[in-house]
């Protein structure tokens, strides 16, 4: 049977970054990332600016900190200053303003008193040309580039494509991705389910995980376990960039989706991994469009996305780094588990821990088990075997907390 990363291999070999487009800058780009360098249209400070409410000085009149200067006006932060500071002068001013001429540094107003209505004494520590004076162009100067191509957009890049005047940019698109419930035993989270019946807790999951990859959720409903409602529905998913469906992909006499795929021109890469839960996956293509068939089992397909379908998702959105990382952690007390294919149990990855990161496995009886894996922020990873690990043993995590 495949491995998980030979798994990983096909579909990342098949998953092509997006085209990129020019989008209207708001808190919706966050995390989007940059196709092209942003060059800066100004110096940052576009002039000499205080960073103290205070008084500008020369430098040269206060040598050791001390002097009783005539004060010729007052700036405020959005003014310009009219009058050049002459010796024995200084000029009041306020953080952001920008420096008079003829002034080199800022005396912050703690350090002085007025002497009389139009002298100020000065009484602070020797002053240097420059202090508390943020020079022009200290921070960025036009032309230079201040976000790189490939960058990944925090609030903080929006903060400087702001300040160099951007109102769009050239992001790469994040990837359409369709999500297709089966089962003629599932019903809506509004309804009632009837004898033999459960709610789709699948459908809300995957899109909220499609959103957390980094990616734009299209629910689609959900398609029953017969031959023409699941070839409108998938017919429908097809037209997106990538299509997840949820169950149908076992061996039971109904699951219909890898004919229906087929049927559909769907041409299939991969039809079972090793691994636990999720060893029913299937991937496959039709076209540029990825398709990935998660089993029905809540954990099973929460596991599958985020080893299969995250990765694609950030590669289509050119994500530097497709494969999300695992960790090493030391587990917090001794843990046995038996299982014959590599499994990822849900656990709980302790950041704030002083030393290495610690790891404990939660309480989980398998795959339909979606309320033990909602007391996980991590997946263990487990060697198949008879493991019988002391605390302390060393184990490769999978965070899965963690925004994209
Ligand atoms: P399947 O993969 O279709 O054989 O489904 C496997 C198990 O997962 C069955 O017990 C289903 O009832 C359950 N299941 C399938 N789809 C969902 C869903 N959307 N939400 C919650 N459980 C589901
Ligand atoms: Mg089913």
């Amino acid at each position: 049977m495949l491995s998980v990363a030979e798994a990983q291999r096909l579909v990342l070999e098949r998953a092509l970054p997006l085209p990129a487009r020019v989008m209207p800058l708001s808190p919706d780009v966050l995390g989007l990332i940059l196709a092209e360098d942003v060059v800066s249209d100004l110096d940052m400070p576009p002039f000499d600016k205080a960073m103290m409410d205070g008084y500008a000085v020369r430098a040269h009149d206060l040598p050791d900190g001390r002097a009783v200067l005539s004060v010729v006006e007052e700036v405020t932060a959005g003014q310009m200053p009219r009058l050049r500071v002459g010796a024995g002068q200084a000029t009041r001013i306020m953080t952001g303003a920008p420096l008079p001429a003829g002034a080199d540094a800022v005396v912050q107003v703690e350090h002085t008193s007025p002497s009389d209505e139009n002298h100020v004494r000065i009484e602070g520590r020797p002053v240097r040309p420059g202090v508390n004076v943020l020079a022009r162009g200290q921070e960025m100067r036009r032309g230079d580039v201040v976000l790189a191509t490939s960058k990944r957009l925090g609030p903080q890049d929006l903060g400087i494509l702001a300040t160099v005047g951007r109102t769009s940019a050239r992001l790469h698109s994040p990837a359409r991705v369709a999500v297709l419930c089966t089962g003629d035993e599932i019903v809506e989270p509004g309804e009632t389910p009837a004898v033999g019946h459960i709610r789709n807790g699948n459908g809300p999951m995957l899109a909220a995980q499609v959103r957390r990859a980094g990616g734009e959720a299209c629910y689609l409903g959900i398609a029953r376990d017969e031959l023409d409602s699941l070839r409108a529905k998938v017919a429908e998913g097809l037209r997106s960039q990538v299509l997840v469906l949820s169950g149908g992909v076992s061996a039971g006499k109904l699951d219909l989706v890898p004919q229906v795929l087929g049927e559909l021109g769907v041409q299939p890469h991969f039809h079972k991994v090793a691994m636990k839960p999720g060893k029913p996956a299937f991937f496959g293509t039709q076209g540029d469009t990825l398709v990935f068939g998660l089993p029905g089992n809540p954990v099973s397909a929460f596991v599958c996305f985020e080893l299969f379908v995250r990765p694609a998702i950030r590669r289509l959105r050119n994500h530097p780094a497709t494969i999300p990382g695992t960790v090493r952690a030391a587990l917090s007390e001794d843990f046995a588990y038996r299982t014959d294919r590599p499994t990822y149990h849900p656990a709980w990855l302790d950041h704030s821990a002083d030393g290495p990161w610690q790891v404990r496995a939660v309480p989980w009886f398998g795959s339909p088990d979606l309320l033990g894996l909602s007391r996980a922020n991590a997946l263990l990873y487990i060697p198949p075997g008879d493991n019988q690990f002391q605390a302390g043993h060393a184990c490769e995590v999978l965070p899965v907390d963690e925004p994209s």
